[in-house]
């Protein structure tokens, strides 16, 4: 069975990320979509909410399976028995950092590799930060995150004044 393994914030989950899941999951017998602590972004929403999100955005694809893990992703991800870790590419800015996170996983299990997708157009300019920024101040980003989704992040940052995306 070929296992892949999609890490992220997903704070919240948009529909740049689902695209990128859907098809690694079209490629990929099981594709574990894992929510892993990142210390260079604040979070708006817990790991609960943000694993609760995702499960049922993709509540669809039966070969998905989300979960969460407290460290390194190449551990999550041999853990899992995966051959593979996906990530998406946007713009040229991505590149830098996703070279660096590619190359340093590589020397911790060169078994692994790093799966690169790049973004559907009408997805390239989407990231988590931008959608929480444009709904912090009323902006409509119906486009951008599912119904439900909006709902929690309009309740969420109608609560949270100040919120530094
Ligand atoms: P991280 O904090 O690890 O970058 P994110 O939740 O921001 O996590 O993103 C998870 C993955 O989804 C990353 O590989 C990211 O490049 C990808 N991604 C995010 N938004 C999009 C998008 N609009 N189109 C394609 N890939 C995306």
């Amino acid at each position: 069975m070929k296992i892949a393994v999609c890490p992220g914030s997903f704070d919240p989950v948009t529909y740049g990320h689902i695209d990128i899941i859907s098809r690694a999951a079209n490629l990929f017998d099981r594709v574990y979509v894992v929510v892993l602590p990142n210390p260079r972004k604040k979070s708006c929403f817990t790991v609960e909410e943000r694993l609760e999100m995702l499960r049922e955005v993709l509540a669809h694809l039966d070969n998905v399976v989300c979960e969460h893990y407290e460290g390194l992703v190449i551990e999550y991800a041999q853990r899992r028995g995966a051959i593979a870790i996906v990530r998406g590419l946007r713009a040229v800015s991505d590149f830098e950092f996703e070279f660096k996170m590619a190359s340093m996983n590589h020397h911790l299990d060169p078994e692994i590799e790093t799966v690169f997708m790049m973004t559907s157009n009408e997805y390239s300019f989407i990231s988590s930060s931008a959608v929480k920024e444009i709904a912090s101040f009323g902006g409509d980003v119906s486009k951008w995150i599912s119904p439900s989704v909006a709902e929690r992040l309009k309740e969420r940052i109608g609560t949270r004044k100040g919120l530094n995306p």
